[in-house]
């Protein structure tokens, strides 16, 4: 998953039900990955996303 262009609203941390994404520690709010052994594929991060920041990998969709 990449967030390139992330503005940092953090509308994607609170809308994914199984909490997948962070902030990476130290690095600002904008700043953010995504847990793969937790992520389902389910795309609710991408759609909630209003600058269309957040990618879903090709592998990471189900
Ligand atoms: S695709 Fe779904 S489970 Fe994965 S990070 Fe986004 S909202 Fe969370
Ligand atoms: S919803 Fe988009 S702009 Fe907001 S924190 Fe997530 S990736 Fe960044």
């Amino acid at each position: 998953m990449s967030f390139d262009g992330c503005q940092g609203c953090g509308a994607c941390l609170l809308t994914c039900p199984v909490h997948a994404i962070r902030p990476v520690a130290g690095d600002g709010p904008a700043a953010l990955y995504a847990r793969p052994d937790l992520c389902t594929g389910c795309g609710e991060c991408v759609e909630v996303c209003p600058v269309d920041a957040v990618t879903l990998l090709a592998r990471e969709r189900r």
